[in-house]
């Protein structure tokens, strides 16, 4: 396992070794009510790598949930757009060795396949998953850091505050439903946690997150780092306010993880990252 950073990045890369699993639901928590806690497991998992609090893989469902779980030969897939497979982008939340489970934390909603498979997971079911290709370790030693996400960055939104030092100034924005979709956070000195309620809107068509960051002033000191995973809306225009008051674009790690209206989302798009 060797770590590189490339040239003026602060983010270490860790090339992992790319295989698909097939995994079985061992165990699911209603962690809020719009999150779903799902842990896989199965002798596929052995070897499984994960280091970075973002990193992710991509999950293979069943064309229908109930239906059985069919996978490719990794080698002839037609990736991401093979009509053939449903596959969609999880972070990996946790993966402890010695427990050999693999844990995602899942939005329950009834517009997408996953979405709709989630809201029915039970002990049993089988996914695929694959990856993650890359651990990315983001700084741990900056002077303040903000945090941003909805309910499908939350599991590497608390990934990130597991991993920060202690005392370190955090402001962390997430926008869910209600207080009934908040999930139980890290509790840390230096956090403030503002959980942000979007009511009887849709997903993914407020402006909380942007608007909430825009009036928070920038901690003084620095450099800092901002870290968000939300609806690609709401992504692109908190980071258009944070370049506009300055934050060096090097300093965000910012990505849309789903866009409203759009299936299968490609978050290396422009459009996610730009
Ligand atoms: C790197 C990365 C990590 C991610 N990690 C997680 C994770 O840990 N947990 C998690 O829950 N999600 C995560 N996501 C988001 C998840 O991949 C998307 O929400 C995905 O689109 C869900 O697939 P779907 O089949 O339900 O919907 P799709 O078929 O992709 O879309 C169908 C419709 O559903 C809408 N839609 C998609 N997601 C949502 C949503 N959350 N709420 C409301 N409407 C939605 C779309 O806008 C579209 O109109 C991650 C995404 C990325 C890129």
């Amino acid at each position: 396992m060797t770590a590189h950073a490339p040239t003026g990045s602060p983010v270490r890369k860790i090339p992992l070794d790319l295989r698909l699993r097939r995994l079985t639901v061992q165990r699911v928590d209603e962690l809020s009510a719009s999150v779903r806690r799902v842990a896989l497991a199965g002798p596929d998992l052995a070897g499984f790598e994960c280091h970075g609090p973002s990193d992710h893989a991509k999950v293979f469902f069943p064309a229908e949930p109930g239906a059985p779980l069919t996978l490719p030969d990794v080698a002839s897939w037609g990736g991401r757009q093979d009509p053939r497979h449903v596959v969609r982008e999880y972070t990996v939340r946790t993966y402890v060795p010695s427990s050999d489970e693999l844990v995602l934390d899942m939005a329950v909603h009834a517009h997408g396949p996953a979405g709709r498979w989630a809201a029915q997971a039970a002990v049993g079911q089988e996914l695929g998953v694959l990856g993650p290709k890359t651990s990315k370790i983001g700084p741990t030693d900056r002077a303040w850091y903000l945090l941003v996400a909805d309910e499908t960055g939350l599991p590497a939104l608390t990934n990130w505050l597991e991993r920060l030092p202690r005392g370190v100034r955090v402001h962390a924005f997430v926008e869910v439903g209600g207080p009934q979709d908040e999930v139980p956070l890290p509790r840390r000195e230096g956090t403030q946690v503002a959980w942000l309620h979007r009511g009887d809107a849709e997903p993914g068509s407020t402006t909380l997150l942007p608007d909430a960051v825009a009036a928070t002033p920038l901690p003084a000191g620095g450099p800092g780092w901002v870290w968000a995973g939300a609806e690609a809306g709401a992504v692109r225009a908190v980071r258009r306010d944070l370049t506009e008051r300055g934050v060096d674009r090097k300093a965000l790690s910012m990505t849309g993880y789903w866009r409203r209206g759009v299936a299968n989302f490609d978050h290396k798009s422009p459009e996610a990252q730009g």
